[in-house]
């Protein structure tokens, strides 16, 4: 099969793709031809050696497909299923072995490209607006990059769920977007001070909870927009990780809480990870939160996805097909 390989760390040109034997699934795993395959930051982060793999490897982890063998032990999954997953052991290839616990069935009506585009970004949404701080009608939330991947289906999800909720976003343009979404307030963080910005929106109050995905460049302002007792949830870091900091600065900006969730601990159970996913396929088919594709880029061009979300040039999902 094809598969885009990682030898040596670097910028997307160490993307390369290669001809390797077929994946075979162990006792308790599902092996899955892919119809589209995720782009997400974390892949960039492996490919730069931010996060730690053994080299070589192929990058990537969500996917959607068909199942074409199972493992002795597999139950729940049957040759043939249409699946989607956060879970594959290199997701940039024509095919990937999962854990069959960690594959959802894909429901009639949602596609392989939607399944691929829901899973990472939307679970993520969803257990940010509904366990990190879940939002209660008239909560004040402020999302960073709002025009992003997850930004514009956390803002959807935030809207739905009553809360006010203000974006940060680079231009004109994705301001539109993240208007488009539910932001009811749209701050240009690249032009104005967004701190200053979130103080006259909130009346000086502060948001409740500020949802930030963009790290070094964000970090002590999002601090800054809480209201005393308020959760700055971290859960990204584009710009950058965040410096090392003294937790003692929470105590004057206002008693606050400070989270650095990721995806893994909210999907910990197999039951939540059919919760969650359930949730926002069954949203996605009854159009009640909107997925926007912003390109299908050829299996082979990988370096070239990656180069375009790494320079802030993408609007949503970024989805590499095989074929
Ligand atoms: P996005 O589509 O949000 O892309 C990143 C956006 O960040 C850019 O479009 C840009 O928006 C903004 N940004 C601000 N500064 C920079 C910079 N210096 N370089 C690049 N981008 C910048 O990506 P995702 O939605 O896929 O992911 C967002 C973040 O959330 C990532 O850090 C990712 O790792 C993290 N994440 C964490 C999860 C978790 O469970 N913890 C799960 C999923 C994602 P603008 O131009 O408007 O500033």
């Amino acid at each position: 099969m094809r598969a885009i390989r990682v030898s040596r760390l670097g910028g997307p040109e160490v993307l390369t793709i290669a001809d390797i034997d077929d994946p075979q699934p162990g006792a308790d795993e599902a092996l899955v031809r892919l119809e589209a395959i995720g782009v997400n930051f974390i892949d960039v982060y492996f490919r730069m050696g931010l996060y730690k793999k053994p080299l070589p490897f192929t990058p990537g982890s969500e996917a959607a497909g068909t199942v074409v063998a199972i493992g002795e032990n597999v139950r729940d999954i049957r040759v043939g299923d249409r699946v989607a997953s956060t879970g594959f052991a290199g997701a940039y290839a024509d095919l990937a072995t999962a854990r069959a616990d960690q594959l959802v069935v894909l429901p009639e009506g949602i596609t392989a490209r939607e399944g691929a585009a829901a899973m990472l970004q939307g679970m993520t949404a969803h257990y940010l607006a509904t366990s990190t701080h879940a939002l209660q009608p008239g909560d004040r939330c402020l999302i960073h990059a709002a025009a992003g991947g997850v930004g514009l289906l956390l803002a959807q999800i935030a809207r739905a769920r009553g809360a006010f909720v203000i974006g940060t976003v680079s231009t004109d343009a994705k301001a539109a977007l993240a208007r488009e979404a539910g932001c009811h307030e749209v701050v240009l963080y690249t032009r104005q001070d967004f701190v200053a910005e979130v103080r006259r929106i909130t009346g000086g109050a502060g948001v409740d909870v500020v949802y930030d995905s963009v790290g070094a460049t964000t970090f002590n302002g999002s601090l800054d927009c809480l209201r005393p007792r308020g959760l700055l949830a971290l859960f990204g870091q584009s710009s950058g990780p965040v410096p090392p900091f003294d937790p003692g600065i929470l105590n004057p900006k206002g008693s606050l809480y400070l989270t650095r969730p990721t995806l893994a601990h909210y999907v910990a159970t197999p039951d939540e990870l059919r919760r969650r996913a359930g949730d926002v396929l069954g949203w996605i088919r009854d159009g009640s939160l909107r997925l926007r594709i912003d390109r299908d880029v050829p299996l082979a061009d990988a370096r070239e996805a990656h180069r375009a979300l790494q320079a802030r040039e993408t609007t949503g999902k970024v989805l590499l097909v095989p074929n």
